[in-house]
């Protein structure tokens, strides 16, 4: 049995990143930029009016007052999309609409709200700043500016300004393809109603629902029963992916075939213990250069927390993430929490900061493996060291966030 250290070192020497490609914006939600993005043009691309109003020289209206405006004639219209021939002469406006470039000769913009109409002019009560309500060609992106980096995880924002400067097929790690093999002969379908014996399989649904939320698409899913020559068979299909997860039939019991069918599949098993509560029966391995391979623990909380451990980081790795693993904060035990098991332990948490901006970090009840009923209001996993059995309330304790969960931050 080997610490959760060594597992992770191990784990990160097999770490790999799948080739890029490029893809159409529309699909690039959640993937990873594999190079920057530089913008082809300035933004705004002109001075442009941020208001519907007038466009005038500053100059005309440097005198005017409540009670001796300056009128200026209106010679001409920009609505967005057009470019005025000719700006304004001393006394003249424009009228200009929201996005439209200011025409040449103009300095400012008085919003339509501050301005009154008589016949053909326009009156103007009060002086305009120079460059008011005018917003500069290239202030927020200059031509040729690299507006996003490598390594960027495309968000809505990220995909909008990948829009602006032109950028429609951008170049991404794909999506890991997964497959999903639960294991065990007490396993029925989610829409039945289990007989004696039987349990409903929540792990594909909650594995699935981790390798998504991680970026993965799940491209095969299979449930088989503790059979020799049934998971050959459903192996030789899982094992064409990116990465294959199985669940259950890890640990050392007569029915526990996962690891000898993935030995005698070709799979090279580069851990399959580690010291760590739960999910200690882990087991990683590779398939060929570019497949890797986890057999998980079948108890829902066990398969949950190992995939968080030790799928996630490498599922991000394919994808090009320079962020592998969910985030860890320190804070402290809001009440004494004892951990007997000489293992890492992972327990379901709250995590919340406190007036002072301290996390506090309190264990949820719990049952154990199987109660993944605990999981559901956890924002996090308690991390509790191997070497202490007891911590007071106010010790200090690390915890991982959970993905896709917010905190009071
Ligand atoms: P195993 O790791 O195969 O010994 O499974 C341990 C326990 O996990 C089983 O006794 C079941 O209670 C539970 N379990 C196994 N597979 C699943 C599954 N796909 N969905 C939900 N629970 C499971
Ligand atoms: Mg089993």
């Amino acid at each position: 049995m080997i610490s959760f250290s060594e597992a992770q070192e191990r784990l990160r020497k097999e770490l790999l990143t799948l080739a890029p490609v490029r893809l159409p914006l529309d699909r690039c939600l959640g993937r990873v930029l594999a190079e920057a993005a530089v913008s082809d043009l300035d933004m705004p691309p002109f001075d442009g009016s941020a208001m519907d109003g007038f466009a005038v020289r500053s100059a005309d209206l440097a005198g005017a007052t409540a009670d001796a405006p300056v009128r200026l004639r209106v010679v001409g219209e920009v609505p967005a999309g057009t470019v005025a021939d000719r700006g304004p002469a001393a006394g003249e406006c424009l009228r200009i609409f929201t996005g439209a470039p200011v025409p040449a000769g103009a300095d400012t913009v008085v919003m339509v709200e501050a301005t009154e109409a008589a016949g053909e002019e326009i009156l103007f009560r009060v002086p305009a700043r120079p460059g008011q309500h005018i917003r500069p060609r290239g202030q927020d992106i200059a031509a040729g500016q690299t507006v996003v980096e490598a390594g960027t995880v495309v968000t809505p924002a990220v995909a909008g300004v990948l829009a602006t400067v032109g950028v429609a097929e951008p170049l991404v790690y794909r999506a890991p393809r997964v497959a999903i093999i639960a294991t065990g002969d007490e396993i029925v379908p989610v829409d039945q109603v289990p007989g004696p014996g039987q349990i409903r399989n929540s792990n594909a649904v909650a594995l699935g629902a981790q390798a998504r939320l991680a970026g993965c698409e799940v491209a095969f899913t299979a449930t088989v029963g503790d059979d020799e020559d049934a998971l050959r068979d459903t192996l030789a299909r899982g094992l064409g992916h990116d990465i294959l997860i199985l669940s259950g039939g890890v640990s050392v019991g007569k029915y526990d075939l996962v690891k000898a069918a993935l030995r005698d599949a070709g799979v090279v098993v580069i851990f399959d213990k580690v010291r760590i509560k739960p999910g200690k029966p882990v087991v990683f391995g590779l398939h060929g250069r570019h497949r890797r391979i986890f057999g998980l623990p079948g108890n829902p909380v066990s398969a949950f927390v190992t995939f968080e451990l030790f799928v996630r980081p490498m599922i991000r790795a394919m994808q090009g993430d320079p962020a592998l693993d969910n985030r860890v904060v320190k804070g402290r035990l809001a009440a004494p929490a004892v951990n007997r098991s000489g293992r890492r332990t992972f327990a379901p948490a709250q995590v919340r900061r406190d007036g002072n901006g301290t996390w506090q970090v309190e264990l949820l009840e719990y049952h154990g493996s199987g109660d993944l009923r605990a999981l559901v209001d956890a924002n996090a996993l308690a991390i509790l060291p191997e070497v202490l059995s007891e911590l007071p309330a106010g010790s200090l304790c690390e915890a991982m966030l959970l993905p896709g969960i917010a905190t009071n931050e």
